[in-house]
């Protein structure tokens, strides 16, 4: 949960900064393109304001210009008569404070007067000044005048009115053209390509800054620089009607303000014309907007690289719990996990061929585990994970699922073809020889894959270890290669077992399970010894009594035989209790208990609480452990053995000889009675040698201190012969079958009849 909470958290996160990235990505895309609108608007603004910073300039020489004008007219102020004012003025520029001056004028009335006390025809601009604005000292023009002796020069001049009381009326100073030089600024402002200064007269001339432009001519210099006529009409208009403004232009392909700075009423005929490239007057603006893109692209890429870190992270953790999910890491192969993942991946790529899933057991892995340790079984899977691997083929899979167990997916082209590949396998296998040179036996439970259907590989892989453990109980053939196919008959088993899961509670407390008791014959006393309760499942719609067998294997996957181990044991103390308090004879009787029961942690506590709780003394009950059970969990074993001994138990150690029969267990564990399986009956090719081996257990036993008994016997030369090599005890159907509790009471009842040494039984 908490894995899935900080998966989910994550996921957030990364798609947040995604998100963020991409809305910071879009910014920038946005901001570029309205960046040449807001880049054209900056421009301008910025040219005018650059330029009406060059007409300030200019205004303040203007206004010092202005003042000597007015300074001047003061002067004449003091003039009593006409007369004096043109002594004054006359050759005035020969006077040391005025010697920049090159003629002086001055009004009477509206009408002009020279430094001659002649009266001028009338000058367009001065008389025009003095009509506008009498009273007011100020700049009148630049114009043509024959101001000296010289003939015309062009001039410019300025008009300064006097007090009333005066001769005159108001002076007019007029300078050298050249003197606009000093009143602009020489330089152009700092970024501009030019600025000029204008005379608004028919020819736009150029009167200051001429020397950055090829020509004297407004118009024509514009013309040269760019071809828009439109353009240039456009800034000519603005500086005839002395106006503020400006006017883009391309020239050469790039952006450019023409900007215009005039003023009719100040500067008269002048105006100010600059050429800005909008790349200068933007530079700074544009570092900031670049500075601004700059930083959220970088934000943006950031966190692309956060993203794709946080991803990259992401497979790399998924990949590592994937290994960690899926892989035997130290067999260095494929879990059974990573075994299903890929197989499944594997049938969905060719749902078209036919595959089997193979489940190869090493024989008694347990077994080999326990007595030879851990170093060996590891050499020993290497060995066959080694083998599995020579063996595959392309779009097939192996893994190891736990306990010597590994998995194959084979192709498979019919049953002959898959076991001849599992006859190359089971050669290249047997080509180990581990330290201890014992003789490896694999079980191959096999699973031909039906693509009709639709199973999980898991559940493949239970089909074909349902096959592999049927082997088990299929009689033991020592064949190096035990091979099984899951087939109709696994499946109606599976079928079975589901079907008796579902009833087995239901079963028992309803009764169905029903204790059988089997007598056992004493050979030396001539007479019955005891007997072993076998339980039945009795099936009230067949109305037969179904083996344990059927179910045996089921209830110990399932864990339900502890109960019914418990119920059997508790009917057996039943009736033992209910015998001898009804004065009847009793043998002991022997117990079957299954490991699992064994193992609990209960187990000898209850079955003792349960002798007492009947009141049964000791030596009545006997424990019977399987020989299988004695070596897998021998120290266990023997601790429980011990405990029951101590409790008044009898033990003895079911189906000796059928497995692996280990003289360890006769040594060590302090078993009563000692089991030997129907398999010591059976004759082989040797039968000599049997009858040595034979011999010589029961020889071992009963030096030990044991009881033998023969299980199975069914033959009269069966006894004579187990009479002849001294065994204790025999069971089987020669002397009786397992009874039902009532024919065995009768049984017991009559049991000094039954002499199986005279041909005296119950058999048939
Ligand atoms: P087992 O303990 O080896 O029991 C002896 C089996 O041999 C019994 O099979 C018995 O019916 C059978 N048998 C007896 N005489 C002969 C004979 O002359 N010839 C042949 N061929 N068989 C003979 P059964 O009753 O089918 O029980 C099978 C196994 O089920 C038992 O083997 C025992 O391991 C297990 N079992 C039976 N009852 C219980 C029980 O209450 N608890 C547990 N845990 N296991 C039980
Ligand atoms: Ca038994
Ligand atoms: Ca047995």
């Amino acid at each position: 949960m908490r894995k899935i909470l900080t998966k989910s958290k994550k996921n957030i996160i990364v798609i947040l900064i995604a998100v963020v990235s991409m809305a910071l990505l879009l910014t920038a895309v946005a901001m570029l393109s309205n960046y040449s609108d807001e880049v054209a608007v900056r421009a301008d603004a910025e040219a005018l304001n650059r330029t009406l910073y060059t007409k300030a300039t200019l205004n303040g020489n203007m206004a010092d210009y202005t003042a000597k004008a007015r300074a001047l007219a003061s002067v004449v102020s003091y003039c009593e008569t006409e007369e004096e004012v043109i002594s004054f003025i006359h050759g005035i520029s020969s006077k040391s404070d005025y010697s920049d001056v090159r003629t002086v004028r001055y009004f009477v009335g509206d009408t002009l007067f020279d430094e001659y006390g002649n009266e001028r025809e009338i000058s367009d601009l001065a008389n025009n000044y003095r009509a506008n604005y009498p009273d007011v000292a100020g700049y009148i023009g630049t114009f043509e005048d024959s101001v000296s002796v010289g003939g015309k020069m062009s001039v410019i001049g300025f008009y300064a009115p006097t007090p009333d009381s005066a001769a005159v009326d108001a002076v007019v100073v007029y300078y050298a053209r050249s003197k606009l030089q000093t009143f602009f600024p020489t330089e152009a402002p700092a970024d501009a390509e030019f600025s000029l200064l204008v005379i608004a007269n028919e020819k736009n001339e150029i009167v200051v800054g001429g020397d950055k432009v090829e020509n004297s001519n407004l118009k024509d210099a514009l013309r040269l620089r760019t071809g828009e006529l439109d353009s240039v009409n456009s800034v000519l208009k603005l500086v005839r009607e002395g106006k503020d403004g400006t006017v883009n232009v391309k020239i050469s392909g790039n952006d450019y303000v023409i900007s215009v700075g005039a003023d009719k009423d100040v500067f008269q005929d002048l105006a100010v014309v600059e050429l800005y490239s909008v790349d200068v007057l933007c530079s700074t603006s544009l570092d900031f907007i670049d500075t601004i893109i700059m930083i959220i692209v970088l934000f943006a890429v950031i966190a692309v690289f956060i993203v794709v870190y946080l991803v990259i992270r992401r497979i790399q953790r998924e990949k590592e719990f994937f290994n960690m999910e899926t892989t035997d890491t130290k067999l260095q192969c494929l879990n059974r996990n990573g075994f299903e993942k890929t197989a499944k991946k594997i049938l969905e790529r060719n749902n078209n061929s036919n595959f089997a899933v193979v489940v190869v057991q090493i024989r008694h892995y347990k077994y080999i585990l326990d007595t030879f340790g851990t170093d060996e079984i590891t050499q020993l899977l290497t060995h066959i994970r080694v083998a599995c691997a020579k063996s595959i083929n392309l779009e097939e899979t192996f893994g190891h699922a736990e306990d010597g167990q590994f998995l194959l997916l084979l192709h498979a082209k019919g049953r002959e073809d898959l076991i001849a590949r599992l006859k190359t396998f089971s050669y290249l296998y047997t080509q180990y020889k581990g330290s201890h040179k014992f003789d490896i036996v694999l079980r191959y439970g096999i699973y031909e894959i039906d693509s009709t259907e639709n199973i999980a590989v898991s559940q493949m892989i239970d089909f074909a270890n349902e096959a592999n453990n049927a082997i088990r109980q299929a009689t033991a053939q020592n064949a190096n290669m035990q091979v099984n196919f899951y087939d109709n008959e696994l499946r109606r088993i599976r079928l079975l077992n589901e079907d008796m899961e579902l009833r087995m509670e239901g079963a028992l407390r309803d009764g169905e399970f029903q204790v059988f008791y089997q007598p056992k014959y004493n050979l030396h006393l001539g007479k019955q010894d005891g007997c072993e309760a076998l339980v039945r499942w009795y099936d009230p719609k067949t109305q037969k009594f179904n083996p344990p067998a059927l179910f045996m294997q089921l209830f110990e996957t399932n864990g339900f035989i502890v109960k019914l181990d418990k119920y059997v044991y508790t009917k057996v103390c039943e009736y033992i209790s209910y015998t001898l308090a009804h004065g009847g004879t009793v043998y002991p009787v022997s117990v079957n208990v299954s490991r699992i029961t064994a193992v609990q942690p209960d187990f000898v506590d209850y079955y003792y609480k349960t002798k007492r709780k009947y009141g049964i003394s000791d030596g009545l009950l006997m424990i019977e452990f399987t020989e299988s059970f004695a070596y897998e969990n021998y120290e266990t074993l023997r601790k429980i053995v011990d405990g029951l001994h101590e409790k008044g138990f009898k033990c003895s150690i079911d189906d000796f000889g059928c497995g692996y029969s280990s003289y360890r267990i006769l040594k060590s564990l302090p078993m009563d009675e000692i089991k030997l399986d129907k398999f010591f009956l059976e004759k082989s090719d040797s039968e000599s040698r049997d009858l040595a081996i034979f011999q010589s257990i029961i020889q071992l036993a009963k030096n030990l201190g044991m009881k033998v008994t023969q299980e199975g016997v069914e033959l009269k030369e069966d006894v004579e012969l187990l009479i002849e090599q001294g065994c204790d005890v025999v069971q089987g159907y020669y002397y009786s079958r397992p009874l039902p509790l009532s024919d065995y009471i009768t049984f017991v009842a009559n049991s000094r009849e039954h002499n199986i040494t005279t041909g005296k039984g119950t058999l048939k």
